[in-house]
């Protein structure tokens, strides 16, 4: 290979490293979408799970309300009952007897319609947050679904972007010796989508390794391709 020749290829894979670094930055932005989705998706769906878990409670409470007032029902049926045998009875010390368990029969009424009472004021706090739960996320889930939106208009960007770059990437392939197009290839797949870089002030752009001048004089004699000690990168010096 001439000296113009291998130049020339050089400048064709830092032309092409140019594309390759733009599709890598956009894979890896679009690998991270669906991530980003789900995560949004899963802490939306957590606090509707929330919200269910405040909806059964209501109708825990209902069920519970109900019950105390079957017992209720059942507590005073029998007070009732109790009063009605009241008059029947003979002796004072019966009279007595029954008056009072007619007074444990109404205070065990009593107990149970504090406990109603209680249902009463838990399900309406329940339900006040239940209302400003579902407030909450409503409004979450209206950004959701915009989030969720620009990142699928982003995915599509990137597409297009990526077909735009693909495109251009195969003018150029032609033009780049099938060995050398091989080792950068095989560079850029294994270093982070970087394959060729320049040396700055005797540094390695790639991995900040010094380059000694020697090597950097190499570089200039275009007679091999040279990469770096370090991390294996091809090198070029900028003119
Ligand atoms: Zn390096």
């Amino acid at each position: 290979m001439t000296t113009g020749n291998l130049k020339s290829q050089l400048a064709g894979l830092v032309k092409l490293q140019a594309l390759d670094s733009e599709i890598y930055a956009l894979n890896n932005e679009k690998l991270a979408k669906p991530e980003e989705i789900r995560a949004m998706e899963a802490s939306f769906e957590e606090k509707k799970q929330g919200l269910a878990a405040l909806e059964k409670k209501v109708l825990d409470l209902l069920k519970q309300r109900k019950d105390f007032e079957l017992e209720l029902a059942t507590k005073e049926e029998a007070t009732k009952k109790l009063q009605g045998q009241l008059y029947a009875l003979k002796t004072n010390k019966e009279y007595s007897t029954m008056l009072q368990q007619i007074q444990d029969s109404k205070a065990d009424a009593s107990v149970i319609e504090d406990k109603i009472l209680q249902t009463f004021e838990q399900t309406d706090k329940i339900k006040a947050e239940t209302e400003q739960e579902k407030q909450k996320i409503g409004g979450e889930e209206k950004v959701f679904l915009e989030q969720k939106k620009k990142a699928e208009i982003r995915i599509k960007e990137i597409d297009d972007r990526l077909a735009q770059l693909e495109a251009q990437r195969k003018q150029i392939l032609p033009d780049i010796d099938q060995k050398i197009l091989a080792q950068y290839e095989r560079i850029l797949a294994n270093r982070d989508g970087l394959a060729i870089v320049t040396v700055k002030d005797n540094s390695c752009a790639g991995c900040n390794m010094f380059v000694p001048p020697q090597v950097i004089n190499l570089i200039n004699m275009y007679e091999h391709i040279i990469t770096c000690e370090m991390c294996n990168r091809m090198l070029y010096v900028e003119e």
